[in-house]
């Protein structure tokens, strides 16, 4: 009921102000070379010019599409419409990082987000939420930091627990999330608690959760600490950058067509070989990111951002209608200080290891490549690693769908860009 009159209200606020109209991207049709030799293939992959990238037009939008609450499209390619915001203060959360203007999303992960801050202080002891990013107002891909968060199902929570007062304005933009992590491979366990497994647990254990992801140091803990009770686990899936803070994503509500589910988890706890891949590919990550750059290397070449014209064609009408479209230049470009704004981080960044650890782990992965079943280096890195089998990742299992290009087995840095 409140929601309807909240959704209600929005529709006369907005419904007077004229948006400026964006036109599709003209989407260049691009004939594929009849002859697919080296160069012709080349000249083919060519990316057309489509317009400007959508995470443009969608960041720069200030207020909802005035219409019935529906997500349409993927977690990572789709928009929202009749979004909804959460209140900056509730009886046990608080929304973080407000000039981002990411708290919106679907009535049902803002009735989500409220049951379980409530369920969570009254049965955990968990003190209150702090709320990070959700969805932009008419969800669509980001200026930075996300590349799913699309379509108002998402949201992510601090794993820093609420503190005992009301947040000023400022204090919500310069308090950084605590770091979970040890080292690239281990939680902290001066940061994290029974009380953060408690969280997760809880945090998952709603039938409308799809997933929720974590870092796998965290995922790795809830494990060890999950006793018998592991149904829930399954849903916990690892993910890169995850390590401050944690990822929910909730399914489709039924109701919303146009609204595409991610495949369910497999219903294993994944905390056997899956984890066992996820370590290895963390292993050798670490080693590559301490690789110098080499001069004159070509950088890794980087998807293109959407356009228009790659989400459902109804995000454009989303775009669109009603007030708050678009502040955006003839020429596609955004105001600077909404990149600025968009541009900061909510937590530490990730720990990597000290010389002397990654030289032992360069050692250890060495060696496990010439033989198997290997020594573990004397590292809190490679002790943490020594258990684990060196079975080849299969990465596109354990990753969001529309994230699942970037890792193969052989390919030691996937697209580690938080979700
Ligand atoms: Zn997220």
């Amino acid at each position: 009921m409140q929601r309807l009159a909240l959704g209600l209200s929005l529709l006369l606020i907005c419904g007077a102000v004229s948006a400026e109209q964006i036109k599709p991207a003209v989407k260049a049709k691009t004939k594929p070379a009849p002859a697919a030799t080296g160069a012709a293939k080349k000249t083919a992959a060519k990316p057309a010019a489509k317009g400007p990238p959508a995470q443009m037009l969608f960041g720069a939008v200030t207020a909802p599409a005035p219409l019935a609450a529906r997500a349409i499209g993927s977690y990572a390619r789709g928009c929202l419409a009749g979004g909804i915001s959460l209140p900056i203060n509730g009886p046990d959360w608080q929304v973080m990082r407000l000039s981002r203007n990411r708290n919106w999303g679907t009535p049902q992960l803002l009735d989500y987000l409220e049951r379980l801050a409530s369920d969570a202080r009254a049965l955990d002891g968990w003190p209150g939420l702090l709320v990070g990013d959700m969805a932009q107002p008419r969800g669509g891909p980001m200026i930075t930091g996300h590349s799913s968060h699309q379509i108002g199902l998402d949201a992510d929570v601090w794993l820093t627990p609420m503190p005992n007062h009301i947040l000023t304005s400022q204090e919500r933009e310069d308090l950084s999330a605590t770091s979970m992590l040890k080292d690239p491979f281990t939680v902290d366990p001066a940061k994290w608690t029974p009380l953060h497994t408690k969280l997760i647990k809880r945090a998952a254990s709603y039938p409308q959760v799809s997933r929720i992801f974590v870092h796998p140091a965290i995922k790795k803990a809830l494990c060890q600490q999950a006793g018998k009770d592991r149904a829930w686990l399954g849903k916990v899936r690892p993910w890169w950058g995850h390590y401050y803070h944690f990822h929910i994503r909730l399914k489709c509500p039924p109701e919303m067509t146009g609204c595409e589910n991610q495949k369910p988890p497999s219903g294993d706890d994944g905390c056997g070989t899956e984890l066992a891949n996820w370590f290895t590919m963390m292993r050798k990550a670490e080693i590559a990111a301490a690789r110098p750059a080499v001069p004159g290397a070509k950088p890794a070449l980087k998807k293109p951002p959407l356009s228009l014209g790659d989400l459902p064609q109804e995000c454009m009408t989303i775009l669109n209608s009603g007030g708050g479209g678009p502040v955006i230049a003839p020429d596609g470009t955004v105001p600077a200080a909404l990149k600025a704004v968009a541009g900061k981080d909510a937590g530490p960044p990730e720990p990597h290891l000290d010389p002397e650890a990654l030289a032992a782990l360069r050692a250890q992965m060495s060696s496990s490549k010439s033989k198997s079943g290997s020594k573990a280096a004397p590292t809190a890195a490679a002790s943490a690693a020594a258990a684990e089998s060196t079975v080849s990742p299969d990465s596109t299992q354990s990753i969001p769908a529309a994230q699942a290009a970037p890792a193969s087995p052989s390919v030691p840095m996937p697209d580690r860009k938080p979700q």
